[in-house]
């Protein structure tokens, strides 16, 4: 763990930086589902300082559809790799994975909801490339939800079973958090730039292995291991940092 003034001085210079945040746990605090997480006040100045610092080169990585990303910084204007990048925003436009609106993706979704009515504790969360189910109020129930989704996901072809932090998701199987950071980084505004990605889950750690790997640098949140060589102990620590940097141009 470093602190917020050791974090700042081992980032590249922001006005040359391409900034890749993932949201949850990351920016903010995770929460016992995901709707009820609680978005910082000053978190909507911090992206519009970064989108300034950076001149647009920021983007917001997660794996919540960018409808949700949206309702939360409605204010953002930069580019949403949403869906662990099975839908991006960014100024051409909304682009999503073929997987939105099949029938598969119906019928999945109809799957875990009927497995999320098995239990009050239980939530399922809709996406627009996927399904997610969560059991963070019912840990003892990981073994079963992990048992029964694997099975919903097992007549389609192209799916990826994924076991996340309480949660298991259904979604396509060629995407990825650093397949889209790919793409984003030979881009304008990001091409050519230092990469810098802060995020928490075993989900962004490829895209945090390919900014490293590409002269960039990243940045884990929380404990766990990590290719990531910065770490900071929570959101606030690194929105903290993020502001500082912004300042330091
Ligand atoms: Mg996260």
């Amino acid at each position: 763990m470093i602190s917020e003034k050791a974090l700042v001085t081992s980032l590249p210079p922001v006005g040359g930086a391409a900034v890749l945040l993932d949201f949850d746990g990351t920016l903010v605090d995770l929460a016992p589902t995901p709707e009820a997480i609680t978005v910082p006040a000053d978190l909507p100045d911090l992206l519009r300082a970064l989108g300034d610092a950076t001149q647009g080169a920021l983007a917001l990585v997660s794996g919540r559809s960018i409808a949700a990303l949206e309702r939360f910084v409605p204010g953002f204007d930069g580019v949403i790799l949403g869906g662990h990048g099975a839908e991006r925003r960014d100024g051409q436009g909304l682009w999503r994975h073929p997987l939105a609106g099949s029938d598969t993706l119906a019928r999945l979704i109809a799957g875990a909801r009927r497995l999320a009515d098995t239990h009050p504790a239980l939530n399922c969360e809709e996406k627009p490339t996927g399904v997610v189910l969560h059991y963070r109020r019912a840990p003892e129930q990981e073994t079963r939800i992990r048992h029964e989704m694997t099975a919903l996901a097992a007549p389609f072809d192209g799916l990826d079973v994924h076991f996340a932090k309480m949660a298991v998701e259904l979604r396509p199987d060629d995407i990825g958090k650093d397949r889209a950071t790919r793409d984003l980084l030979n881009k304008a505004p990001f091409a050519g730039r230092s990469a810098v990605f802060c995020g928490d889950d075993a989900t962004d750690e490829p895209a945090m292995r390919l900014c490293v790997e590409t002269g960039g640098t990243a940045c884990k949140v929380g404990e766990g291991p990590s290719a990531a060589p910065l770490r900071v102990a929570d959101p606030q620590t690194l929105r903290a940092a993020l502001w500082a940097w912004t300042q330091n141009r």
